[in-house]
């Protein structure tokens, strides 16, 4: 699957090749000489502990920066079944709302700080992200789970209520559903297959109420 739009760097951002690991996720903070020359070692870690556990993205995902712009991709290095906790989102920051930007509440919108702004965007997606825990998890209604080499993705309706840049998917699923500009222009029937965020229920119900 591909797409033409993702939460990635704008196309200004030279993609070059993978960031050595243990960049904290400031993928665009590291001088030049360190990201390009000197990977540094990734801290300890024992395969004993799962990397979903001891937060260590670079044992979960590797980011793909293709020629182009908003071609970047990323996938799985592990296989885990539906519903299982890939991921906590541990350093977000407030922010605006932007294309790089994810909603976690009704008022408010992060920055992921990490590779998990590489996750594009599918209409049959292999993760959640559940901004009320901080985590991001396989599609629960996933029954083949997340396989090592999956795409990741998830369903950015399923946070974003309006978008900063809606685009048109081509994630090349049955179920595409074409443009994508958040919940709010998307039919109920629709968004009823997907698992959705608190705060896009509760707006939904808010736009029902209004309607009603
Ligand atoms: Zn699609």
């Amino acid at each position: 699957m591909s797409q033409l739009v993702s939460k990635m760097a704008p196309p200004s951002a030279t993609a070059t090749t993978t960031p050595p690991p243990a960049s904290n996720g400031k993928l665009h903070s590291l001088p030049p000489s360190t990201a390009k020359n000197k990977p540094t070692s990734p801290p300890p870690t024992d395969p004993a502990i799962p990397a979903w556990v001891q937060p260590d993205l670079n044992r979960l995902l590797r980011v793909e920066h293709n020629p182009g712009s908003f071609a970047s991709r990323s996938l799985s290095l592990v296989t885990l079944p539906a519903g299982a906790t890939f991921a906590r989102i541990n350093s977000p920051t407030p922010a605006t709302v932007a294309y790089t930007s994810v909603q976690a509440g009704r008022d408010l919108h992060i920055e992921l700080n990490s590779d998990l702004v590489y996750i594009n965007h599918s209409c049959d997606p292999t993760l959640i992200f559940d901004m009320q825990r901080w985590e991001v998890r396989v599609n629960p209604d996933r029954e083949a789970g997340l396989r090592e080499g999956d795409e990741l993705t998830f369903f950015y309706p399923s946070t974003e209520w309006a978008m900063a840049q809606p685009f048109d998917c081509l994630c090349g699923s049955t179920q595409c559903k074409g443009r994508i500009s958040g919940a709010k222009d998307m039919r109920l029937d629709v968004l009823d297959a997907y698992w959705l965020n608190k705060h896009i229920e509760d707006l939904l119900a808010d736009k029902a109420g209004m309607a009603a």
